[in-house]
């Protein structure tokens, strides 16, 4: 019998392995979970979305308008002439 303790060693060193590959691996799915979540758009009609500007103010002057007819926060189609209560003017 030969245990000069390299076993408990190689085991000890493979379940630290495997728990910094868990660790590894749970972070990964945090950051796209938090990734998706911010990803997330809310609806057309919980942003008040209407396709017409409000006064001067329209998808194109604001800050969240993704050319060409795309909004960070908003799904769907959005129209450069469009607004929304989440308009926010370009700087
Ligand atoms: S006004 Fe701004 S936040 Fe609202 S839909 Fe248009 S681009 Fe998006």
């Amino acid at each position: 019998m030969n245990n000069d303790g390299n076993d408990y060693i190689r085991i000890s060193r493979r379940m630290a392995l495997s728990g910094a590959a868990f660790a590894l691996g749970s972070a990964a799915i945090a950051a796209a979970v938090s990734q998706a979540a911010a990803q997330q758009k809310i609806s057309q009609a919980d942003a008040k979305y209407q396709g017409t500007p409000k006064g001067n103010l329209h998808c194109d002057g604001c800050v969240n308008f993704q050319p060409p007819n795309a909004c960070k926060f908003v799904q769907g189609d959005i129209s450069p002439n469009g607004w929304c209560q989440l308009f926010a003017p370009r700087s």
